[in-house]
């Protein structure tokens, strides 16, 4: 049986015109014009002034929070719910990051907790000088709650918005939340150049900032000339040309990824015992770009300490069928990494953890792979229940 991958990147004709252009044209030596068009072109999506294109996610936030003022001497509260790379570029500044807990329904931060973990920490002495929140599996943060919130208090927002290129949060693009955000073309998200991702910000000076610490911290003059230390983090024009390629396919692609999600939503949204991330009840998912589909196993009956072994289960019979599942992210406060840091816990993001299996969500999926997903899924279900 032909296996059925989670997020499968899909190259097609546009993306080799692009990159056969990148290698044709000379323009090797990493940047180059595609490098600057990408970036105009990703600032124009986001609705922002400008955009830096970089190796990769953790570079953008690297930098981002380097401009946010995160240091040694800093703390900086930070989504536990999350990839790893969220809270290692807080650990890269020097500062100490804090781990902040999700809300149960799309897993995204729980915006009322970092607000009063904010005013703790502050309360204590503290420097808390910025909050890195992150779009869970490509939906917006509630930035209607957060922007404000960290505005009363003086306190700047870095937008992890990794997952999320395509997403919006009231009529606003993803990426263009906070005072920079940071993008990643990794090689499963929704548009990738293999490996990169782009720092995004209304602020032309946080940009250029960047882009000179991005070219190794070098001084405008004719020799090696250099006053601190910098980094090698830009992206190379050929990398940009497969971006641009991508990027014309993008609502195409994230088309593709809803319809998924509805089919998902059609077939599993009812069955007992399970839901879908960010689905039902008072939650709307048509701001989110659908990169990943999650259900979370849930519900009155069966009893809660069940959950996880059933969740386990279904992971373990989807990977027998030849369909690749995962669990959700494994929250960076119990990693053996980052455990001991601070945090701010209710226990949402365990118990998503626990409970949530990401289903196969690329581009590349036709409608009978995914009601093979589905059947395997409710099959198992069945068996268990
Ligand atoms: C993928 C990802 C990153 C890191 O991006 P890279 O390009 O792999 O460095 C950061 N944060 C989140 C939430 C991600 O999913």
């Amino acid at each position: 049986m032909r296996r059925i991958h989670l997020s499968r990147a899909e190259i097609g004709e546009v993306e080799e015109r692009y990159v056969l252009d990148a290698l044709r044209s000379g323009w090797i030596a990493p940047l180059g014009p595609h490098v600057d068009a990408f970036e105009a072109e990703i600032a124009g999506r986001c609705g922002v002034a400008g955009a830096l294109a970089l190796s990769s996610g953790t570079a953008a936030l690297h930098l981002a929070l380097l401009d946010a003022g995160a240091g040694p001497g800093t703390v900086v509260p930070v989504s536990t719910l999350t990839f790893a790379a969220s809270v290692n570029a807080v650990a890269y500044t020097g500062a100490q990051p804090v781990l902040i807990d999700a809300q149960e329904s799309d897993g995204n931060l729980d915006v009322d907790l970092v607000l009063e973990a904010v005013d703790t920490l502050r309360g204590e002495g503290a420097v808390v000088p910025v909050v890195v929140a992150v779009d869970l599996f490509g939906r917006c943060a509630d930035y209607s709650r957060l922007e404000p919130g960290l505005a009363e208090r003086g306190v700047k927002l870095v937008e992890d918005a990794a997952e999320a290129l395509g997403a919006s949060h009231g009529g606003r693009p993803a990426g263009g939340f906070g005072r920079s955000a940071a993008l990643s073309f990794n090689g499963n998200k929704i548009l990738t150049t293999s490996g990169g991702g782009m720092l995004l910000s209304n602020d032309e000076a946080l940009l250029a900032r960047g882009r000179y610490l991005a070219t190794q911290a070098r001084q405008p003059v004719p020799w090696y000339e250099h006053t601190e230390v910098g980094f090698n983090y830009r992206m190379s024009n050929i990398l940009a040309a497969l971006g641009r390629g991508q990027l014309e396919r993008l609502d195409d692609m994230i088309a593709r990824r809803r319809e998924i999600r509805d089919l998902y939503d059609k077939h599993l949204t009812g069955v007992s015992g399970i839901r879908v991330l960010g689905r039902g009840g008072t939650d709307r998912d048509e701001d989110d770009n659908c990169w990943l589909t999650t259900i979370v196993v849930e519900g009155p009956d069966r009893d809660p300490t069940e959950h996880q072994t059933v969740a386990d289960s279904i992971v373990g019979a989807l990977n027998t069928a030849e369909i690749e599942a995962r669990h959700v992210w494994k929250p960076m406060h119990l990693q053996p990494v980052h455990r001991h840091h601070r945090a701010f816990l209710t226990g949402a993001s365990e118990r998503l953890f626990e409970r949530g299996v990401t289903l196969p969500s690329g581009v590349g999926l036709t409608d009978a792979d995914v009601l093979r997903v589905i059947d395997a899924v409710t099959a198992h279900l069945e068996g268990v229940r």
